[in-house]
């Protein structure tokens, strides 16, 4: 898709354009920045453009190694990423690293070895890298994509080139949903604004069926079934969604309170509910859903901190019933 379809990151790929123009492509590259905001797509970009069999400085898309290298079907990229139950980057994947850039360029011009999430590499396996990273072989190229960088050591930091990624806009997010991925208006409005910049987490909302957990959200929570909610989270316990049905329920209340101040249609989230939202807004006072919107962010933090899960969440649908 070449740099120019990417969204943002202007000005990480401006520096790698200027680098692979000025020939000044060095062998450790760190991208640093949130998850799902195209630090591997970016570095699948940089591979094609350095191999690009037609073009100087892009990826042609057309080429045999362009799109060898989009389908990872290309011998001269290799990626990882954490694996197995601790999400982790063993000492054993590393010395696949190893041996991989003991290796020649088989066709490319220059061989990409790609560490997604470095940030979970173990710090023997870090320590087994050091030694590339300070000095990559000829015609290698090293990028660690990572999301928090505190959990690398000062050592592999310092030997790579930092290259800073950032949030997307909503807006962005809202129009490549609709455009490139024909997600529906409602959809689009809700994951752009839930995703807090990340494309990624974006379409996994719609993987994860969100919608459909907003709706068992409000029901447990909203539609005062609080015995309903006391079953659920007995039977099946606390999972992932459940923090992502309380995000859907701190959108809907967002409204709720949005319409005290303005009934513009497009000032709101839940769209496709509108009319509820207005109706249900005047049941309750202002404070009342200021308060309701602060306990669910609360119990929000609670579920992730594994702070009383069960207890928490039959705390909130008591004090959201509560006026
Ligand atoms: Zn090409």
């Amino acid at each position: 898709m070449s740099f120019d379809n990417i969204i943002g990151q202007d000005i990480a790929i401006r520096s790698l354009k200027n680098i692979i123009s000025q020939d000044q492509i060095r062998g450790s590259y760190l991208f640093l920045g949130p998850n799902g905001v195209g630090k591997r797509s970016v570095s699948i970009e940089f591979a094609k453009a350095i191999n690009c069999e037609l073009k100087d400085k892009d990826a042609c898309d057309r080429c045999s190694s362009c799109k060898r290298i989009d389908s990872m079907n290309y011998p001269d990229v290799f990626e990882l990423y954490p694996e197995g139950a601790s999400r982790s980057i063993k000492i054993d994947r590393i010395r696949e690293v190893i041996y991989q850039a003991s290796l020649k360029p088989y066709e490319g011009r220059k061989r990409v070895l790609i560490i997604n999430n470095a940030e979970m590499t173990t710090e023997e396996a870090q320590n087994a890298l050091l030694k590339l990273l300070e000095e990559p072989p000829e015609n290698h190229i090293f990028i660690l994509t990572v999301s928090n960088i505190s959990g690398l050591l000062e050592t592999v930091i310092s030997r790579c080139k930092i290259l800073k990624f950032y949030p997307l806009s909503q807006i962005r997010i809202h129009e490549f949903l609709q455009k490139d991925r024909k997600f529906d208006e409602v959809e689009a409005i809700l994951f752009s604004h839930m995703a807090m910049g990340s494309l990624g987490e974006a379409i996994n909302f719609k993987k994860k069926g969100m919608l459909l957990q907003r709706e068992e959200a409000l029901n447990d929570f909203f539609l005062r079934k609080t015995a309903i909610l006391r079953e659920n989270v007995l039977s099946k316990g606390v999972s992932e969604d459940v923090e992502d049905s309380l995000y859907m329920l701190l959108y809907w209340y967002r409204d709720l309170l949005v319409a005290k101040f303005t009934q513009e249609q497009e000032q709101f989230l839940n769209i496709d509910k509108f009319e509820q939202i207005l109706s249900y807004s005047s049941r309750f006072s202002t404070e009342k859903l200021q308060k309701d919107l602060l306990n669910i962010m609360d119990t929000i933090g609670y579920i992730r901190g594994n702070i009383n899960p069960k207890i928490s969440l039959f705390n909130l649908a008591v004090s959201l019933k509560n006026n």
